[in-house]
């Protein structure tokens, strides 16, 4: 699979405002986070402070990285809204945040999470379909977490509404390990293939 990017400096991850119920889960996001703070990758998430989102946010903050929320107004509240990002916009709609984090992102990143996470994920991929944009998403299945995504898909493409080729829109992987590997590589392909369009974006 190929991509043209720039280069990887901002991850967009959607993932669950709960915890669920197996520990792997917040494990594997608390370990996420601190990849991301690693490698410099700045996080863009829906800026709330409550379950496996806070549990990210928290990773990347106390690893010294960045992160950017987006919040819409009426959740500011219910999702309790973090404190401690590093730069927080509230938007009016969620069609705005969710417009927001695809534009402020290199690269998306799924995570365990429920029904929201799940509608974030196709809409990104559906986008991608549409060529809205060309970035690259990554689905990190922990425990089984994108199993009923995945066969939602693939029952589309066996009932004949979706092509094979939506497979391709996006990358399954079953560890930490391997969505950061991915991310830095690309990252490093973006930096030597395009070292102009780094300089602006690092300005
Ligand atoms: P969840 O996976 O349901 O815990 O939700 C995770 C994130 O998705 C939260 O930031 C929610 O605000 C967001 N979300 C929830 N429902 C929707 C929806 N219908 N459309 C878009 N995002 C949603």
């Amino acid at each position: 699979m190929s991509y043209r990017l720039n280069s990887t400096r901002s991850a967009a991850v959607f993932c669950g405002s709960r915890h669920g119920n197996d520990p792997a889960f917040s494990k594997a996001t608390a370990e996420f986070g601190a990849r991301l703070a690693e490698a410099g990758i700045r996080l863009v998430y829906g800026g709330g402070r409550i379950g496996l989102m806070g549990v990210l946010a928290d990773a990347v903050l106390a690893g010294g990285g960045q992160v950017f929320g987006v919040i819409p107004d009426f959740l500011r509240r219910l999702e309790v809204e973090h404190g401690g990002v590093t730069e927080m916009v509230v938007t009016e709609t969620m069609h705005a945040r969710k417009q927001l984090m695809c534009d402020e992102a290199d690269a998306f990143v799924t995570l365990p999470g429920g029904l929201g996470t799940y509608d974030e994920t196709i809409e990104i991929i559906t986008w991608r379909q549409l060529r809205l944009h060309d970035k690259p998403i990554f689905i990190l299945d922990i425990a089984g977490s994108a199993r009923p995504l995945i066969a939602a898909i693939d029952a589309a493409i066996e009932m004949g509404f979706a092509s094979a080729d939506a497979r391709n829109l996006f990358e399954v992987l079953d560890s930490v390990e391997a969505v950061t590997g991915r991310l830095r590589a690309l990252s490093a392909e973006g930096a030597s293939a395009n070292p102009e369009a780094d300089a602006i974006r690092l300005t």
